[in-house]
């Protein structure tokens, strides 16, 4: 009877989709035992129903004033105390911004062994064995933590989100703050559009063959009919056709669609690195001898200022 916890981000008023993936991971690890997700913040009690229904047993709510905006720091000592009131077994959360910053933080404090960006999780002979990519994602390796519980993060769409509809413990937890090194004064939040690159179904992206920065107008259309985001190569980063925000690849975001519309990307394998393991991949390019066709599901050879207007057109008569 394993006690998995779930340190669960919420984003604009709406619980990240990862979160959600990381429960059924827990599910996988926890079999019979119990699911324990952790929420910050004022909205947190509102989470609690969806939360269960999803999977989780108990929830604990952490308010507190040094919480509202995230800080290593504060999370850290947070986690700490809770981590030392529920001891569980294993410990996940999402492969985002928060996760990767904070993971690390709470396994050098506790002397944990993490593995991160992980895409499958399965007990075997009793044992928590992980599935990550190596060498940007041309080779997954499966890996136990020898030393301290299992602690993991979940990369985005790789979990499915389960339905168990379980009824929800609510635990207020208070937790002190103190000492902290860093104070936050104010958020500037860069717009980039209604959907999460990183959590994103679909995506859109865009090369250095978009031309410029109005060049990917037509592609905002298509992730708008879509209901899908918009990415962006180096290429297009670095001739500021689009911001680095939506870069994707070895030095970018790595991202696990449903579908991944490439226009007017070559296909260099740093850009492979952040999206090969989309499940299917469309190539638009006017080269039909361009890397991105070794990789791509369907490809289309033709201009791309010619070809995503139209796939507009018709998907937005669907
Ligand atoms: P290009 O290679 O210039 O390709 C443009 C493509 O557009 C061409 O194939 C062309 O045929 C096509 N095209 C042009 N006009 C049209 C049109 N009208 N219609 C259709 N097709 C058209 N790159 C990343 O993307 N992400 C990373 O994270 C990343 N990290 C890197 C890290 C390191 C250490 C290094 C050295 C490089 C990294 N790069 C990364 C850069 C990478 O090597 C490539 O330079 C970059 O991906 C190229 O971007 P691109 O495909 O947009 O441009």
């Amino acid at each position: 009877m394993r006690k998995v916890l779930v340190l669960i981000e919420a984003k604009a008023g709406n619980l990240r989709g990862v979160s959600l993936e990381a429960l059924t991971a827990a599910q996988r690890i926890a079999e019979d035992g119990e699911i324990i997700a952790v929420v910050f913040g004022s909205d947190a009690v509102h989470y609690a129903n969806v939360l269960g229904k999803h999977g989780a047993n108990k929830v604990y709510i952490i308010r507190n004033e040094e919480l509202k905006v995230y800080t290593t720091d504060a999370y850290s000592q947070a986690m700490r105390q809770v981590i030392d009131e529920v001891e569980p077994d294993a410990i996940l959360m999402g492969h985002t911004a928060i996760g990767k910053d904070l993971a690390p933080r709470i396994a050098g404090r506790f002397g944990l062994g993490l593995v991160s960006d992980v895409v499958d999780v399965q007990v075997e002979d009793g044992e928590v064995i992980f599935t990550r990519p190596i060498y940007s994602g041309k080779a997954y390796v499966k890996k136990k933590v020898v030393s301290g519980i299992p602690f993991a993060t979940i990369r985005p769409n790789n979990f499915p989100v389960s339905e168990l509809n379980r009824k929800i413990e609510i635990v207020h937890f208070y937790v002190e703050i103190k000492d902290l090194r860093t104070i936050v004064k104010e958020v500037v939040r860069k717009s980039t559009g209604g959907v999460n690159l990183s959590e994103a179904k679909i995506v859109i992206a865009g090369g250095r063959g978009v031309m410029s920065a109005e060049g990917f107008k037509p592609l905002q259309e298509l992730a708008d009919a879509l209901g899908g985001a918009v990415g962006g190569s180096r290429g297009a980063c670095d001739a500021e056709y689009c911001d680095y925000s939506l870069q994707i690849g070895q030095t970018g975001k790595v991202i696990t669609p449903d579908l991944y519309i490439a226009c007017g990307i070559s296909g260099a394998v740093q850009h492979l690195a952040g999206m090969s393991t989309a499940k299917v991949v469309v190539a638009i390019n006017k080269d039909p001898e361009a890397l991105i066709f070794q990789i791509a599901d369907y490809g289309i050879v033709g201009d791309l200022f010619e070809v995503v207007p139209l796939l507009t057109e018709v998907f937005n008569k669907v």
